[in-house]
């Protein structure tokens, strides 16, 4: 099958043929239908410090993806060849503490699809069965294979009650734009999204955004006091990844204010913890996906109207690879889908 490897411990990904992964008892085997590029992939990519400790050689890449149930291992239960099918790309032990206390996302020893166990960018994928989800009817294709990152921003949107509250987002990026969505959907007040990216920030209106902000060109206070905000946002998603957009954020916090902190940093990063102490600042750290919590609540909410399918902008063809993640470098993109 074809699959795209990363081969060499050097920068590059290639499209190369490799055997056909084997079922296992408690396995299904997906014919990848559609695979969506994140910016881990670019990171494994670049082969970044990151990339170099974490990756083993060769390694099938790829882990948002969606396709169609093609083989069921033997002792599998509850799913049908032909089904639809997304997939947690977490697979956790089930015997470490929190695996056995049903909290399988803070797994101690779990391996990820695409980073240390073979991906899905690839025309199948085995995935235990136990990580399946099942897509339902009124998802389509091109939401269900970002089903992934739409996950992540429902864990951060989510991690808080942002019923009637304001919101700040740091980062318009496609997670920060979903987040945008769903807390507009579930109720906040008034959601404010920053970034430099001014093609970001239009997709991130696109979503429902009250207001964005190109914190290059304009004070994030003006905003607020432009929206009749006195005394700060009770909620902070930080989604950026950037220093300077975190200590921005606890800047614009209300005292006790919540903080969802999502965006991972290059590296370790100098944040100003007066604002945390002597505001009463609950800072959450969000990783991945609650399983499979999350998947329901972000489904459920895709049948009650919220809509984040514009935020699929590209679509290639697997073997145009190369161009597709030509665009996920440039930031003027959304998601950016590989159809297998
Ligand atoms: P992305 O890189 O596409 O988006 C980040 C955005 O932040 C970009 O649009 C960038 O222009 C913007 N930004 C840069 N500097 C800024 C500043 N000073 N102020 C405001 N915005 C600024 O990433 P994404 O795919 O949307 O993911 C968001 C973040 O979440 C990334 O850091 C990613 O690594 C991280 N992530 C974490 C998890 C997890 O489980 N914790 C999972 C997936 C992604
Ligand atoms: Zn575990």
């Amino acid at each position: 099958m074809r699959a795209i490897v990363k081969s060499k411990a050097e920068p590059g990904l290639w499209m190369e043929e490799v055997a056909m992964p084997s079922v296992g008892l408690h396995d299904v085997l997906i014919r990848v239908r559609k695979t969506s590029i994140c910016g881990t992939d670019l990171h494994i990519r670049a082969w970044d410090p990151w990339a170099a400790s974490t990756i083993p050689v060769p390694m099938v890449v790829g882990h948002e993806f969606m396709g169609e149930i093609v083989e069921l291992g033997g002792d599998v239960e509850g799913l049908s060849v032909g089904m639809r099918a997304a997939g947690e790309g977490h697979i956790t032990c089930g015997h470490c503490r929190n695996c056995r206390a049903g909290r399988r996302n803070f797994c101690h020893n779990h391996t990820g699809v695409g980073v240390t166990r073979p991906g899905a960018f690839a025309d199948y994928l085995v995935l235990p069965a136990a990580n399946v989800f099942p897509v339902p009817d009124h998802i389509s294709d091109d939401v269900a294979a970002v089903l992934d990152p739409l996950g992540n921003a429902t864990h951060t949107a989510l991690a808080f009650d942002v019923v009637g509250e304001d919101v700040l987002v740091t980062g318009a990026g496609p997670i920060g734009a979903m987040a945008v969505a769903i807390s507009r959907h579930i109720g906040a007040r008034f959601v404010v999204v920053t970034d430099v990216n001014p093609y970001r920030l239009q997709l991130a209106a696109a979503m429902g955004a009250d207001r964005v902000v190109d914190v290059s060109t304009t004070d994030l206070a003006s905003v607020m006091s432009d929206l009749g905000m006195t005394e700060g946002f009770d909620i902070g998603m930080e989604m950026s990844g950037s220093e300077n957009a975190f200590n921005q954020l606890l800047d614009a916090m209300n005292h006790a204010g919540r903080v969802a902190v999502l965006g991972i940093p290059p590296g370790p990063v100098r944040l100003d913890v007066n604002d945390v102490i002597f505001k009463g600042l609950t800072l959450k750290g969000i990783y991945g996906r609650q399983i499979f919590e999350t998947w329901y609540k972000m489904a459920a909410m895709l049948q009650s109207g919220l809509d984040v399918s514009s935020l699929v902008t590209h679509r290639f063809d697997a073997a145009d690879f190369e161009q597709a993640f030509a665009v996920v470098s440039s930031g003027l993109c959304g998601k950016v889908l590989l159809e297998w």
